[in-house]
């Protein structure tokens, strides 16, 4: 190897450094910061590179991922992630697809572009930042807060109960259903590695902290309430986490159990369900390379009277 295409490669190794874009500007403490790092790591792992990764957003705290990856990123509008990633993906198969949005945009005015999003199964993954509360516009009940919890728009207690996001998700038909939490280290790295490998649309719920306007959301500092699913084909659990929560064994392709396991979210964490399924993708791609080749200079031809 000449010293040029060393320094070739050296150059296109990619370390945390590269992916560093704009400084993050949310609240002390936010879960955010763990999933922009975890998100770091996962493309440094795969050496994944910027200028074939996209990272798209919708609207609320999340949103801001795209001006931290030093990626393509495309910020886009309230609940409208979806739409945007599918073009991505359809005119770009090649390149590396990360959606980023939190629980409002999700599960209230994204609702049903994610619902397409899942049973389209598209391959990228799906990021959905869970602290049951709308952050960005300072507490507002949303979609996953939790029964009771006093906010801005319903100081008696939230009145609902919380939509659960892995039986919305399992209920569509999703390819690739798993939880984690962002301050859980090694097991939330492995789970988006586990979605980012999985060919379809990965849809990965995390736990994030909101210490600004939901504090009280997740109790992070103890592991106790958690139950973590196990199986040599899901996602392995850290000692000290499996030392204090409870661990029950699921296998992942096993579509029933993952149901009956999800009734207990958001109180469960691990790989619920992975199916290898066509992708809308593919299917579109199959078809384009497998259609009647026409000469366009004869398309008028058929309209001739
Ligand atoms: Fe993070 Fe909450 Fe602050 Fe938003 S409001 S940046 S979610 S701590």
């Amino acid at each position: 190897m000449t010293t040029t295409q060393e320094q070739e490669q050296e150059q296109a190794k990619v370390t945390m450094k590269d992916l560093k874009a704009s400084d993050p500007r949310w609240c002390t403490g936010c879960g955010d910061y763990t999933i922009l790092v975890g998100v770091r790591k996962l493309m440094v792992n795969n050496q994944l590179q910027p200028h074939n990764t996209v990272n798209v957003s919708g609207i609320g705290c999340s949103g801001r991922m795209p001006h931290y990856m030093n990626t393509y990123g495309i910020h886009s509008l309230h609940g409208r992630s979806i739409p945007f990633a599918t073009g991505v993906v359809l005119g770009r198969p090649d390149l590396n697809v990360f959606i980023h949005s939190g629980d409002g945009d999700s599960l209230s005015i994204g609702g049903n572009h994610l619902l397409h999003g899942i049973s389209k199964n598209m391959n990228c993954v799906y990021i959905l930042f869970d602290n049951q509360i709308y952050g960005l516009t300072k507490q507002q009940t949303s979609p996953t807060t939790r029964k009771g919890l006093p906010t801005q728009t319903q100081p008696g207690g939230s009145m609902m109960d919380p939509i659960n996001p892995i039986t919305f998700a399992l209920g569509l038909g999703a390819s690739f259903v798993a939880s984690t939490a962002e301050w859980m280290g090694k097991h939330f790295v492995e789970t988006i590695d586990a979605a980012f490998k999985h060919k379809g649309f990965s849809f990965v719920h995390v736990a994030q902290r909101c210490p600004k306007f939901n504090p009280a959301a997740w109790d992070y500092q103890n592991a106790g309430w958690m139950e973590f699913l196990t199986h040599e084909t899901g996602v392995s659990v850290e000692d000290r986490l499996a030392a204090q929560g409870k661990q029950v064994e699921h296998d992942p392709s096993d579509l029933e159990s993952a149901f009956a396991r999800a009734k207990d979210v958001p109180n469960v964490f691990g790989l619920f369900y992975k199916e290898d399924k066509p992708t809308y993708d593919g299917i579109i791609r199959e078809r384009l390379e497998n259609a009647p080749k026409k000469d366009p200079s004869k398309i008028l031809d058929g309209y001739l009277i």
